[in-house]
């Protein structure tokens, strides 16, 4: 801007400075031009006077530096200061020559050849009828131009200097307050009145871009609000897959340790399944798919998100389905493994059955098959209980109340029950500690207890011994359960608590074990909120220790084996 309005006033100075110089010079030459014919005019009647006096001779005695040249009435001259007469050609002709004869006076100016010089004539009429002419050469504006052109070259350039430099100083101080001008309040600057139409539309672009910046900040501040306290991963793409936005939940998904906004997708997972589901979505697809990575499952659910038809990126919702995915298998697993154990003991009732109904089996031996199918028939009892029981742990929905029980009382009643197996086994009792009452739901806490002891006696050896312990401190009951039985191998330990797992399974089974009891107990524990340990030796003895709190508290989260 500086810049154009120096031009611009360098411009108008140039053009003022030729045209004033131009019609300066003009003037001048006009006013001297005026001067010499009024000096000629009146020259020329002094000189008329005198030759009505005295003749050509008044004119041969001049000594004048205007050239005078005396003409008879016919054009012939009679008389030239500056020329030999008779060798001069008529002059009526001539434009001044001609005037003067008709109306007593005439003037002409002529050009040289060279346009260098001009000369004016002035010609009066004498009372007898000759002409006296007078005539003074001088330069041409041409020529005068040229003559002063060094001079006048110098006055344009200082006149250039000074122009330039106001021109200068002029454009900055127009240009300063606009440049100094505070953009962020408009409204607070009187600088020119012409610009305070723009200034007062600023303010006004100003408020309201304050509010749209307003607006944007508090929408991203309740997006981020809600996108950070949310357990999903949520992921913003443009159309070229670089992230638009995401959350710390994508970060912790994906295992990275932030999520950079501006870096392409596929830096957050470079699995084909996300990449061909990334493509897809980008395709304008709804796409949803479980990912696999270290261990847990990330379910991906891409969208295309569209803006007017066209598309400008996707939304990407992230989702840890581990446990779900977990469930789901184990609970197939579960599924197989419960029809396996169902179907043995169905396989021999059936069988045992059909070879009764066929009548080959001996009256003495009747009794015999009865009793197994009876057996088995028990064994499926108690699996589809223990599968119910642990269905129930498992959904969370088991019907019972919560109640003050005494443990001590209750672990009796679970001794009473086990007395008959372990007198046929020859198994001894012992049971330490007083009353230890705490809040528990009564027929979990009994089937714990009863799993444990139960197991102790079963996997026991002959004269072998179980010892209960309970002690009762301010906030919680401890319930350990000791044998010296066969003992548990060390690789077993961490697997004996799955469901249907058994160290020794035709052992188990024919003791009449379902392979459930302990998982029974891990969930059981799990749902009081209590805590269990494990310690065994082979060949020397198991040793369950579980801990309680005397007040209820809520188990935390599922249970998974
Ligand atoms: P089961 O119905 O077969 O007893 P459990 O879930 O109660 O199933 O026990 C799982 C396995 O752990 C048993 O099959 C057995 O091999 C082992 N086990 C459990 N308790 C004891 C114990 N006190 N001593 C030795 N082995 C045990």
């Amino acid at each position: 801007m500086t810049k154009k309005i120096f031009r611009s006033i360098m411009l108008v100075s140039v053009i003022a400075m030729l045209l004033g110089l131009v019609s300066v010079t003009g003037i001048l030459y006009q006013n001297f031009g005026d001067q010499i014919y009024t000096e000629l005019e009146r020259e020329a009647a002094y000189l008329a006077s005198g030759v009505e006096l005295e003749g050509v001779a008044y004119l041969e005695n001049l000594n004048d530096e205007d050239r005078i040249t005396y003409i008879d009435g016919d054009g012939t001259v009679l008389y030239d200061n500056q020329a030999d007469q008779s060798s001069m050609e008529n002059h009526n002709q001539r434009e001044e020559v001609r005037e003067a004869a008709v109306t007593g006076s005439g003037s002409a100016v002529r050009m040289s050849s060279t346009l260098s010089e001009m000369t004016i004539y002035y010609a009066l009429r004498l009372e007898d009828g000759t002409i006296l002419r007078v005539s003074s050469t001088r330069a041409s504006v041409l020529a005068l131009v040229l003559q002063m052109l060094p001079a006048l070259l110098l006055i344009f350039a200082v006149m250039i200097l000074f122009s330039s430099a106001f021109a200068i100083r002029l454009s900055r101080n127009v240009v300063r307050p606009i440049n100094e001008l505070d953009l962020e309040h408009p409204e607070d600057s009187h600088i020119y009145e012409e610009v305070e139409p723009l200034l007062s539309r600023l303010y006004r672009q100003n408020r309201q871009i304050q509010g749209q910046i307003e607006a944007a900040r508090r929408q991203q501040e309740e997006f981020s609000l809600i996108t950070e306290n949310m357990q999903e991963g949520l992921l913003v793409i443009d159309r070229y897959t670089m992230i638009l936005s995401g959350n710390s939940g994508v970060a912790r998904l994906f295992r990275v340790k932030q999520v950079k906004v501006g870096e392409s997708v596929y830096a957050l997972n470079r699995s084909e399944d996300f990449r061909r589901l990334i493509e897809n979505v980008l395709e304008g697809r709804h796409q949803d798919t479980v990912l696999q990575l270290d261990g847990s499952h990330v379910q991906v659910i891409g969208d295309p998100a569209m803006d007017g038809g066209s598309l400008e990126g996707a939304v990407i919702l992230l989702m840890d389905v581990t446990e779900k995915v977990e469930r789901e298998r184990f609970r197939r697993e579960f599924s197989a493994n419960v029809s396996h154990e169902l179907k043995t003991p169905l396989t021999s009732i059936s069988g045992f059955a059909e070879i009764m109904q066929s009548g080959f089996v001996k009256e003495e031996d009747t009794r015999a098959f009865a009793g197994r199918i009876y057996k088995e028939a028990q064994r499926l009892i108690s699996l589809v209980g223990d599968v119910i029981k642990i269905s129930q742990l498992d959904e969370g929905e088991v019907p019972y109340q919560w109640e003050e029980v005494d443990l001590h009382d209750l672990a009796r009643e679970v001794f009473a029950s086990l007395h008959a197996a372990a007198e046929k086994k020859n198994v001894h009792l012992y049971m330490e500690g007083g009353s230890a009452v705490l809040s528990t739901v009564r027929p979990i806490m009994e089937e714990i207890l009863f799993n444990i002891c139960d197991n102790a006696v079963k996997y026991n050896r002959e004269n072998g011994e179980v010892f209960l312990r309970l002690q009762d401190s301010e906030n919680e009951v401890q319930v350990m359960v000791r044998d010296n039985g066969i003992g548990i191998p060390k690789e077993d330990q961490e697997r004996i608590f799955e469901r249907f797992y058994r160290v020794d399974k035709s052992h188990s089974k024919a003791i009449g074990g379902t392979g459930l009891g302990l998982s029974i107990v891990k969930h059981g524990v799990h749902f009081l909120g209590g805590k269990l340990s494990l310690l065994s030796e082979p060949g020397r003895g198991t040793e369950i220790t579980l801990w309680f709190h005397k007040k209820r508290t809520e188990k935390e989260g599922k249970e998974s084996e």
